[in-house]
């Protein structure tokens, strides 16, 4: 077993050095945009006119309900209020969930580059992971090595859609197909969906909750801190059949009993919030993502397509750099005084040297500040 206590991230790296050397930060994934008013006043309304004091465990009832109103909305699922548990985060839906999932010496299928809490919680359960890796660079889902991962200790799977850091979306095809391997093995599929209200190019997210096979045996983790931008709420949730639910309640009950009643007032006046709503926010985030973007590609840098996240991925070799992102994020951090994250720490094993990851949720004049200094760290080069 590799060390429970894993070291400081790679993002409170490079914010620190972000920080210390005064560079643009586009590695730690935080929107510095106008964060939206309407929230802010139904929190100030909470805060002065709701309760301070202990919600349900599982959470409000408003917020359940809203939470599951949102998804008939959006996604087309039918959901009810005992299919929710709300958490501190997606980070404790995640963490209930696994602590509920995994028994001592179960396997559980990993997909690299993967979010950074999986692996230790994991193991924290007892568990120990097989990876497999999605194939660069457009990321494909590998089902072949997802079939040949699954063995005769493999309880569980856990997937990412959109993935963080690639922003790629797993289609119907590929959950179908997962679902019959999770049938035929008898296995459950953890999803972490905290990115499904960011997506830009129009691709329908898909949960496996919506595929027929995966239904009683998924779980979906959703984050209010991404769909409203407020990451330091930390207002989560997980999705699941009854049964499962009660099960992840279990373990919510004793890692924080509850989430903040006010915020949870707030996240569910959010989701009352009408579509153009969403789609007005959305749109402000679309146009940042196109200027760095295009700010990149007229520099020369190679940028791959994605779906959905605050982030964009450059190919190094592509844009005619060395395919080393750790040497590369560390020199754009103090050469060009420009903060990125390399996208092998998303990777517990072989991982891919090639790529690195930039947030883009900025201000206009800092993505232009930065996109300055990154076209003269390339024409240096
Ligand atoms: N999963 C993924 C893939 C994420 O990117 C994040 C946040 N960066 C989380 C989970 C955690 O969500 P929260 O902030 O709601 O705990």
């Amino acid at each position: 077993m590799t060390d429970p206590t894993p070291k400081t991230t790679v993002f409170e790296y490079m914010s620190g050095l972000a920080r210390e050397l005064g560079a643009i930060n586009l590695g730690q994934g935080f929107p510095e945009m106008e964060e939206p008013p309407e929230l802010i006043a139904a929190a100030q309304r909470a805060l002065a006119e709701r309760s301070n004091q202990y919600p349900p465990m599982r959470g409000l009832p408003e917020l359940r309900g809203a939470i599951c109103d949102y998804y008939a909305r959006t996604q087309g699922l039918d959901f009810a209020p005992d299919n929710v548990v709300v958490t501190s985060g997606g980070t404790e839906a995640l963490a209930a969930s696994l602590l509920a999932l995994v028994r001592p010496g179960d396997e559980v299928v990993l997909v690299q580059p993967l979010y950074d809490a999986y692996l230790p919680l994991i193991e924290w359960a007892g568990g120990t992971a097989k990876f497999i890796s999605l194939t660069p660079p457009d990321w494909s889902f590998p089902l072949a090595d997802l079939a040949a991962a699954i063995g005769p200790k493999t309880r569980g799977i856990v997937l990412n859609t959109p993935n963080n850091p690639v922003g790629t979306m797993l289609g119907r095809g590929t959950l179908e197909a997962i679902g019959v391997l999770a049938q035929a093995h008898d296995l459950w599929v953890l999803c972490d969906e905290v990115w499904e209200g960011m997506v830009f190019d129009g691709t329908p997210h898909l949960s496996p909750l919506a595929v027929p096979a995966l239904a009683d045996r998924a779980i979906k983790i959703g984050s209010a801190g991404k769909i409203f931008s407020m990451t330091g709420w930390k207002v989560g949730w997980a999705v699941a059949a009854p049964t499962l639910a009660a099960r992840i309640a279990g373990r919510h009950q004793f890692l924080t009993f509850t989430t903040a009643t006010p915020l949870q007032w707030a996240v569910a006046g959010g989701f009352a919030l009408p579509a153009q709503w969403h789609e007005h926010h959305l749109a402000r985030y679309r146009a940042a993502k196109a200027q760095l973007v295009g700010g990149l590609e007229a520099a020369g840098f190679a940028v791959l397509p994605a779906s959905g996240t605050w982030f964009v991925t450059l190919d190094l070799a592509a844009s005619g750099l060395p395919a080393d992102d750790l040497a590369v994020s560390e020199r754009l951090v103090r050469e060009a005084g420009v903060a990125s994250i390399p996208v092998s720490a998303f990777y517990a094993q072989s991982p891919e040297r090639g790529y690195l990851r930039l947030c883009f949720t900025k201000q206009p004049a800092v993505l232009d500040a930065a996109l300055e200094r990154l076209a003269a760290f390339r024409a240096a080069c």
